[in-house]
């Protein structure tokens, strides 16, 4: 029986009380701009202290890949920081790559037995993703991720803006909160 299902909010992913939200991080995972630094400003210092680890421990995280520490003082549990593909064109790998960090940190939320998770609109910020293909990328991503475990209960994207919130409610794999 398959119970999960993707919802569709706008607002601030630092405010959510689920397992584990999804940062979109830097290669350097030391934080920057963005919903990265909402996310370190909100949780406090001991998300970082666990970033300093990781990277002592693997040099940082890759393009595509993830790395889970804990949610600090956040209502989310845990972080999951992955490294969306910088926009440059289309023609380096940025869809397969943006893929890539839907499967990777929902791969992290089930071994951490998250049921709910939020992501933001990975890319779409300085990276310079256009919103319309990653919003197509991140439904199919994460509709056919979770159509193949009852690992996951909800998945939530939590648009900033306007723009990929109109993009995301598209489809019909998603539901849109009413507000
Ligand atoms: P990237 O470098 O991956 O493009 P950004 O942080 O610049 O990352 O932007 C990613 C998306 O996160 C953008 O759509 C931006 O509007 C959004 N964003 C910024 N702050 C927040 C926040 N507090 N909650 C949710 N989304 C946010």
């Amino acid at each position: 029986m398959k119970q999960s299902w993707i919802e569709l909010i706008k607002g601030d992913i630092t405010q959510l009380h689920v397992d584990a939200i999804v940062n979109a991080a830097n290669t350097s995972l030391m934080g920057g701009g963005g919903v990265d630094g909402a996310i370190h400003r909100a949780g406090g210092p001991a998300i970082l202290e666990e970033c300093r680890k990781i990277v002592a421990r693997q040099g940082g995280c890759k393009t595509g890949d993830a790395v889970i520490t804990t949610g600090g003082s956040l209502p989310a549990k845990f972080v999951i920081h992955t490294v969306g593909p910088v926009w440059k064109g289309g023609n380096s790998q940025e869809a397969e790559k943006l893929a890539d960090c839907y499967r990777s940190s929902l791969n992290l939320a089930v071994e951490y037995q998250c049921k709910t998770i939020a992501f933001p609109n990975i890319s779409t910020g300085v990276y310079g993703f256009p919103k319309d293909k990653a919003a197509e990328i991140a439904v199919k991503a994460v509709s056919e991720f979770i159509s193949e475990t009852d690992e996951i209960h909800k998945v939530t994207f939590v648009c900033f803006d306007q723009e990929n919130f109109l993009y995301l409610s598209n489809f019909q794999e998603v539901r849109r909160q009413i507000d």
